[in-house]
């Protein structure tokens, strides 16, 4: 059976200081923070939810929050780069917004079109590129209007640790269509207009380690319960060991490493960020699953305060 996923549903990463994590996205690139959460996992420490107004899946980026944890290091078994889509027009005036956040940047290219690079306040690296494609964001937040701001991810670039495996992984197990190849890089595309494009750096840069400044794991998309366990079932007769299905509250989960090393997480559309707090205040209070709301109080001591603020 072949299965095809739209693209990316979110990027997970992990960085230092929430407060410095919201005014980078939320602040200087303009994201909505969406969810205001916990690590399910990990309860005590914040999971941050960024991406357009409603949070939909291909602008999602979310973030554990470490304070004070030694940082990663970038390298295979990760997302080396995600990348920001921005309408066309728009990279004039991104150039302009970061050199006022003194965020310094390189200009390079790649398959044809110009990529603005850059890193967050931890380390994360990060580019921003123009494309026709996928709906502008309907979110306007500190001086980033709609007719600039992110429209979503546009895709990421894999550090695999055998990249063939890993670009065969995408096309077989994922479908995703190979599409180009150039220099380093095989481009893979699927058939969303939003995080829909994957290219797979095809040297090694050296393990890379957990930490702040690395990403954690990156989703794809799948559409809802009856199709993610057709993908877990499928991705398990490619040889994979899958988790169970876990509730992440906005939408299920299951995860599965890659032969490069990549953490792969299958997640569902919904039921989406609205689903515990209405669409016009998301994001600005702590939410809790209903296994933790039993010691709220207990929480929201050991958790520092953060919000989204515009900054000067
Ligand atoms: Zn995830």
């Amino acid at each position: 059976m072949t299965m095809k996923t739209l693209g990316i549903h979110h990027i997970t990463a992990i960085v230092g200081d929430p407060q410095e994590n919201v005014d980078f996205y939320a602040g200087v690139l303009g994201l909505r923070l969406v969810k205001k959460t916990v690590n399910f996992g990990d309860k005590v420490r914040y999971h941050l939810y960024f991406g357009n107004e409603g949070g939909k899946p291909g602008t999602l980026i979310t973030f554990f929050a470490w304070p004070g944890a030694e940082n990663g290091k970038v390298g295979d078994g990760q997302v080396g780069v995600s990348s920001y889509v921005v309408p066309i027009g728009s990279m004039n005036f991104w150039e302009q917004r970061l050199g006022k956040f003194n965020v310094s940047y390189t200009k390079t290219e790649r398959f044809g079109e110009q990529y603005m690079q850059f890193e967050d306040p931890h380390g994360l690296r990060l580019e921003i590129v123009e494309r026709e494609e996928g709906a502008n964001s309907e979110w306007e937040f500190g001086g980033v209007t709609r007719d600039v701001a992110i429209k979503g991810l546009g895709g990421a670039t894999l550090f695999s640790s055998q990249a063939s495996k890993t670009a065969n992984v995408l096309e077989s197990v994922m479908g995703f269509d190979l599409v180009a190849n150039e220099g380093d890089y095989t481009r893979f595309r699927s058939a969303s207009d939003l995080g829909n494009v994957i290219d797979v750096l095809s040297t090694s840069i050296g393990k890379g380690v957990n930490g702040p400044g690395v990403v954690h794991h990156i989703a794809w998309r799948t559409n809802d319960d009856t199709e993610q366990l057709a993908w877990k079932k499928h991705v398990e007769n490619d040889g994979f060991d899958v988790t169970d299905v876990k509730d992440r509250n906005y939408f299920k989960a299951i995860y599965f490493r890659e032969h490069g090393g990549i953490l792969f997480e299958i997640a569902t559309d919904g039921p989406g960020f609205a689903h515990d707090e209405s669409l016009e205040t998301m994001g600005e209070s702590i939410m809790l699953p209903e296994q933790f709301e039993n010691e709220r109080e207990k929480l929201e001591e050991i958790l520092i305060p953060v919000k989204a603020r515009e900054l000067e």
